[in-house]
């Protein structure tokens, strides 16, 4: 039996192929993939030149699927669970991983990711380590889980780490699907989310998804427009999701005085001025990245108590035969949430 997979080729190029069966080994189990999605870090390794990575691994690191066979020695997951992947590998003895942060795993010998290092959601089967499979509620769908698997959580935390309560205006910069979900879940927390992108289709998303205001910033007026919204004062919390050297500095610029601001937008740099953007201000800058095995349980267990309508964010679902028509139309920023789905 073969498992069809898709392959990033290099250059933004990519196929749908054949790759040879796998077995879970020993603390592994075997997951038939039900959702996979697709996050904006899989395109850093969609864009990579043929030669700096493996070809032969599947990308895919919001993997969400049931598991189907168990390896030796596997005691927390059973045969039918329904599980989302927290897609990262570690030594599962340091402080770190065996408080469910394996991405922040010290032992660099033993660190890897699913969809980069070792195969990923983006075939029909994978095998997890039984320490990466995070059991969902069954109100939430594959979809939805494999959204949270990555975006949507990574979202979530950050705002918890904002601590974002419903006395609060959030700016959020950029209305990507980590955007969007923010947008959302700050919604759901009772704040009044302020959406900030440059695309009409995405602020259209993001007005749908619960936003208080969505404003254009095409011309650069972010700053001013959230000021006048706020009686002149900012917003209490802002988050940055776009990864932008100049949203970057107008999420600085448009927290109040006292306020706070959180980056979640990966790579690239960004200029502050310490005395104007952030000591005189009293601003709280803080960072973000994705979140514990517990975190990733948790953000599941808030979808499905407030039914957070996390669904009406994907907006194209796709077989794997799809998927490589998928990735042009991602990587080109057609707005909304994609995962390859099975049925
Ligand atoms: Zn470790
Ligand atoms: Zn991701």
């Amino acid at each position: 039996m073969t498992i069809r997979g898709v392959r990033f080729l290099g250059d933004s190029q990519s196929e749908t192929s054949d790759f040879p069966d796998i077995e879970p080994g020993p603390n592994e189990v075997l997951i038939r993939l039900r959702s996979s999605g697709l996050c904006g870090s899989d395109l850093r390794n969609y864009y990579a030149s043929a030669g700096e990575r493996d070809i032969n691994v599947r990308p895919g690191h919001e993997p969400c699927g049931e598991v189907v066979a168990l390896g030796s020695g596997v005691t927390q997951v059973s045969v039918g669970d329904r599980v989302m992947q927290h897609h990262y590998d570690g030594c599962l003895q340091c402080f770190y991983c065996k408080s469910g942060w394996q991405q922040l795993c010290p032992v660099d010998d033993t660190r890897g990711y699913y969809g980069g290092t070792r195969h990923g959601g983006h075939g029909d089967f994978m095998t997890a380590h039984e320490s990466t499979c995070v059991k969902m509620p069954d109100e939430v769908t594959f979809e939805e889980g494999a959204y949270l698997a990555c975006g949507a959580s990574t979202a979530f935390h950050a705002l918890k780490k904002l601590d974002l309560s419903g006395r609060d205006v959030l700016a959020v910069f950029g209305q990507g699907p980590v955007g969007l979900a923010a947008t959302m879940f700050g919604e759901a927390m009772g704040a009044r989310v302020i959406a900030v992108d440059v695309n009409a289709e995405r602020l259209k998303m993001a007005e749908d998804a619960g936003a208080w205001k969505a404003i254009d910033n095409s011309d650069g007026t972010a700053v001013e427009q959230i000021r006048s919204l706020t009686h002149g004062e900012g917003a209490d919390a802002t988050l940055e999701a776009a990864g932008l050297p100049v949203t970057r500095v107008a999420a600085a610029e448009a927290a109040r005085i006292f306020g706070r601001a959180c980056l979640v937008g990966e790579g690239g740099e960004v200029t502050y001025e310490p005395t104007p953007h952030i000591i005189h201000r009293h601003l709280t800058l803080i960072g973000s990245w994705t979140f514990s095995t517990f975190g990733l349980a948790e953000a599941a267990q808030f979808v499905a108590d407030r039914d957070v309508p996390l669904r009406s964010l994907i907006t194209e679902t796709c077989s794997i035969e799809e998927a490589p028509g998928a990735y042009t139309r991602f990587a080109s920023g057609t707005p909304g949430k994609f995962a390859i789905s099975w049925a």
